[in-house]
C-alpha cells in the first residue's frame, strides 16, 4: 500500500515505518521534527517536514491508500500543566488530518492510541470494555481522537484502528541500523535505568515502594516495539479488508513487571550495578496497568513474542551505539 506516516522520525514512527518498508509497502514520512529526528526515517521513506496541520498538500500530491498517524506530544506530567499544547497539537491536529484525509479520499488509518485513556483501572488486565476516564490531558486528548474516528467512521465511510499502546521499549537492531528511543526529555523507565548502568547518571528513582504489589513499586505491561510493528501491519490489512468502521485494540503483553523486576532485568543484562533509592510516589500513578490482549490476538491475529530481557537488551545494544552528547537528558 501507499502509505503516509506522520511521526516517522520519532521512536515508535521511525520503527514502523522500517517495518513497512521491509513488507513492501511504500512509505512517505511526515513529521516535523519537533522532537523526532531526520535520521531516523528509514532509506527508502521519502520525508516531508511539515506539520500535520499541513498534510493536505502532501495528500493532495501522494495518492495514498493509508494514514498511520503517530505525529503527538507524549509527555503526561506536560500535558497536565501545558494542557493547551495537547490538545492544540494532537487533537486539533488530528482534527485537521482528519479533515484533509476526507477532502482526498484518504478512507484508512492506523492511529497511535494509548493505555492513558482508561485511567485508573477498575479490573486487571484491562479489557477494551472498561470506562474510559483518563486522568490527564494527554489521555484525555487521545480518547477525543478516538471518538472522532468512530464519528467518522460511522458518517463518513473510514476503516480505522486505534491501537493503545501499554509500555513500549526496547530497539530495532539490524546490520543497516539501529532505531530505537533518543528523547531530549527521557520519563520511561527503562531508558532511565540504562543511562544509569551506562554511567551517564548517577542512580534512578524507584517511584513509590508501598503500593499493594508483591514488592511494593509499581506493576506495568512492556511490549517490545517491534512486536508493536507487528501488530501495526496486521492492523493495516485490516483497513484493507474492511470498507468501514473503527477497532481499538490494547496492545499489551497481558502480563506486568514491577519497577525493580525491570531493575534487575537492567543489571542482569548490562552486568552493571545500576543503583536505585526508594522514592515518593510519583503523582498520579496507578499500582498496576496490564493490558487484556485477547482482542488484538482475536481481530488481528497478534501475539507479541518478546520478553523484557529482549526489550532491555536491544535498547541497550541502541544506548550504546549512540554519540555520548546525544545521551544526556
Ligand atoms: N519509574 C520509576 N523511576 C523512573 C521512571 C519511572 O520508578 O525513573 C516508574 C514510574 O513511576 C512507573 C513505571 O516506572 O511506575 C513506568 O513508568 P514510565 O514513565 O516508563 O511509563 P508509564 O507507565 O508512566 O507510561
Amino acid at each position: 500500500m501507499r502509505v503516509l506516516v506522520t511521526g516517522g522520525a520519532g521512536y515508535i514512527g521511525s520503527v514502523v515505518t522500517a517495518e513497512l518498508l521491509g513488507a513492501g509497502h511504500q512509505v512517505t514520512v511526515l513529521d516535523d521534527l519537533s522532537t523526532g529526528h531526520a535520521d531516523a526515517v528509514p532509506e527508502g521513506a521519502e520525508f516531508v517536514r511539515t506539520s500535520i496541520t499541513e498534510a493536505h498538500d502532501v495528500l493532495a500530491a501522494g495518492r495514498f491508500d493509508a494514514v498511520l498517524h503517530f505525529a503527538a506530544k507524549s509527555l503526561v506530567a506536560e500535558s497536565v500543566v501545558k494542557p493547551e499544547l495537547y490538545w492544540q497539537n494532537n487533537v486539533v491536529g488530528s482534527f485537521a488530518l482528519l479533515e484533509s484525509m476526507r477532502r482526498h479520499g484518504v478512507r484508512k488509518m492506523v492511529f497511535s492510541s494509548t493505555a492513558a485513556t482508561y485511567g485508573e483501572p477498575e479490573t486487571t488486565p484491562i479489557p477494551e470494555s472498561s470506562p474510559t476516564r483518563p486522568t490527564n490531558p494527554y489521555g484525555a486528548g487521545k480518547l477525543a481522537i478516538d471518538e472522532m474516528l468512530t464519528s467518522y467512521a460511522v458518517a463518513h465511510g473510514l476503516a480505522a484502528v486505534s491501537l493503545r499502546y501499554f509500555n513500549v521499549a526496547g530497539a530495532r537492531i539490524t546490520p543497516d541500523g539501529m532505531l530505537g528511543e533518543r528523547h531530549a526529555t527521557e520519563t520511561h523507565l527503562i531508558p532511565i535505568a540504562l543511562q544509569v548502568a551506562a554511567g551517564l547518571r548517577p542512580q534512578l528513582q524507584v517511584n513509590g515502594v508501598h503500593y499493594p504489589t508483591p514488592d511494593g513499586s509499581c506493576v506495568r505491561d512492556y511490549i517490545h516495539v517491534l512486536d508493536l510493528a507487528d501488530a501495526h501491519l496486521r492492523a493495516i490489512e485490516w483497513t484493507r479488508e474492511h470498507s468501514e468502521g473503527h477497532l481499538i485494540c490494547n496492545l499489551g503483553s497481558g502480563g506486568g513487571s514491577s519497577v525493580r523486576e525491570v531493575i534487575d532485568s537492567v543489571r542482569r543484562v548490562t552486568g552493571k550495578p545500576t543503583p536505585a533509592v526508594d522514592a515518593p510516589n510519583r503523582p498520579g500513578d496507578p499500582a498496576v496497568l496490564i493490558a487484556s490482549n485477547a482482542k488484538a490476538a482475536a481481530e488481528l491475529g497478534w501475539r507479541p513474542t518478546r520478553g523484557l530481557d529482549e526489550m532491555v537488551a536491544d535498547a541497550w545494544t541502541f544506548l550504546q551505539t549512540r554519540q555520548p552528547s546525544e545521551s544526556a537528558g
